[in-house]
């Protein structure tokens, strides 16, 4: 873990479009709610979708990556 809320998801569905799954990274705080209310979140990236999966296995997206780094230095684990 950093010291920033951020976390990685998985953005399921894109799958079903051809495009390969990719966990994104949001902020913790949006995350928690998202689960709680089941509303959609905005990954670092600028992409929306409602997590309901574990992202374990799936490559991290590029762009949410370099958001990370930028706001933290560091990637959630
Ligand atoms: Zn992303």
């Amino acid at each position: 873990m950093t010291s920033t809320d951020t976390i990685t998801l998985p953005a399921t569905p894109e799958t079903a479009k051809g495009k390969p799954a990719k966990a994104h990274i949001a902020r913790a705080s949006d995350v928690t709610e998202a689960y709680v209310m089941g509303t959609e979140i905005t990954a670092l990236c600028g992409y929306k979708w409602v997590p309901s999966r574990d992202p374990a296995g799936l490559p991290v997206c590029p762009d949410c990556k370099a958001m990370a780094l930028q706001m933290s230095g560091g990637l959630p684990e």
